[in-house]
């Protein structure tokens, strides 16, 4: 079979099975070509992506911009490895550090390396920082957190599906109830070893759970309080999918219209990845000033890929995007106007129980026990229907489009939400 021979979706799904791992179960259906909020199935079927790749193409699918950035810098310089310097990396840190108001950048590929290159930095710096005796480091995580899948970070997942059978496990991870103050400055308060404390400013894999209030300021300021590192994984929830450039963001200085009357929490880490590059190619970042980046010496850290000319061209158009567009506002916007209309809906449904979240990171959860299939039935029915969506965990859709979205588009969109849920009220 040549690879250019044009499959039918069955005739794909039949090979993945056959010479892929089974480590995904995905919705039938087999994608060749997207543009902006759209993507079409091999038979030229087109649908709504209501995923966006876990929100990595906030910024549309194959942005002309981020395209041409990618095929120009590839078609002069891919690749050098960190053994030497390139012209490209210098001036994305620059840029990317400027964007997110930190001293420093270091550059990784994907979300799992950029989580594991925060929680190495954190435990050096609370030794040769901090002063915590050597391997004594603990850092604070939450229940149900996702953080990647390597075997440090399943190390203190509590997703059985994730851990079991993996050990034995990486130490010096404690975990505590999410959105929970007190569990935070107990644990605080009872042990000098904390190091840091890594949180998901809305838990996205859990079921778009958004903490109360006031949480990340508060949490931050206990974090100040006991000489903790905050460690922010924006990986899903940055660059402006929850409405602002940052979920944490707070800092009026930057470049988000929305911060200003929300409460000012900086991350010291801040660990970024998915729409870094617009879905276009695996980059991904972590940010911090330095005080704290300033541990890391050559040889402590390091990725082959990281940091190359590709990625650098591809991140900073996807920031620039991110910007001239401005997609935090229109993610602000739209969000707002979704949960609106799906509230409407909801007052009356027998099937959903309630819509939650921020900007276009939203979930709906359905009326049926947690492991009922209904989720999935309901996102076979909107495929059906032209829209693509997933379960998340148990009986919770995650509704995350690009952001390049226009308002008569997410009004179709939820026309389409509503008219499947419907087929399901019987
Ligand atoms: C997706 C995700 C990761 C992991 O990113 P990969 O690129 O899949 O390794 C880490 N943290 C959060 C919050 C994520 O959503």
């Amino acid at each position: 079979m040549a690879v250019l021979d044009q499959l039918t979706s069955q005739q794909a799904i039949d090979l993945e099975n056959k010479y892929g791992a089974h480590n995904y179960h995905p919705l039938p259906v087999v994608l060749s070509r997207g543009e902006g909020v759209y993507v079409w199935d091999v038979e030229g079927k087109k649908y709504y992506d209501f995923l966006s790749a876990y929100s990595a193409v906030n910024q549309g699918h194959c942005h002309p911009k981020i395209v041409d950035a990618m095929t120009a810098q590839a078609k002069t310089l891919s690749l050098t490895s960190r053994a030497f310097y390139n012209d490209m990396l210098g001036k994305y840190e620059k840029y990317a550090s400027e964007y997110f108001n930190f001293d420093k950048l270091l550059p990784m590929n994907t979300g799992a390396e950029a989580v594991e290159t925060a929680l190495k930095i954190c435990r050096k710096w609370a030794y040769e920082v901090k002063g915590i005796a050597e391997n004594e480091a603990q850092i604070v995580v939450c229940e149900n957190n996702f953080h990647g899948r390597t075997t440090t970070i399943i190390s203190f997942s509590n997703d059985s599906v994730a851990r079991k059978n993996f050990g034995p496990y990486t130490a010096g991870f404690i975990k505590i109830e999410y959105d929970n103050l007190k569990a935070l400055e107990d644990v605080l308060e009872s042990n000098t070893n904390i190091a840091g404390f890594l949180v998901e400013p809305i838990q996205g894999e859990a079921g778009v759970y958004v903490p109360s209030e006031g949480y990340l300021a508060k949490a931050k300021a206990l974090c100040v309080k006991h000489n903790v590192l905050f460690i922010a994984d924006e990986v899903q929830t940055g660059i402006a999918r929850t409405g602002r450039l940052l979920a944490t963001c707070g800092n009026c200085d930057c470049i988000d219209k929305n911060c200003s009357g929300t409460p000012e929490v900086k991350a010291d880490i801040l660990i970024l990845g998915k729409a870094l590059s617009g879905g276009a190619y695996p980059v991904s970042a972590v940010l911090a000033n330095d005080p704290i980046m300033n541990v890391i010496g050559p040889g402590n850290h390091g990725s082959t890929f990281g940091g190359n000319p590709i990625a650098a061209a591809v991140a900073m158009a996807a920031l620039e995007v991110v910007r001239d567009e401005d997609l935090a506002e229109n993610a602000f916007q739209l969000g707002e106007l979704f949960r609106s209309e799906l509230n409407t809906y909801i007052e009356t449904s027998p099937i959903v129980n309630l819509v939650r979240g921020k900007g276009l990171l939203n979930a709906i959860v359905i009326n049926d026990d947690e492991d009922s299939d209904t989720a999935w039935n309901i996102c076979m029915a909107l495929k059906e229907n032209g829209l693509l969506a997933k379960p998340t965990h148990g009986n919770i859709i995650r509704f995350a489009p690009p952001l390049v979205m226009t308002k008569a588009q997410l009004l179709d969109c939820v026309s389409i939400i509503v008219k499947t849920l419907k087929q399901f009220e019987a």
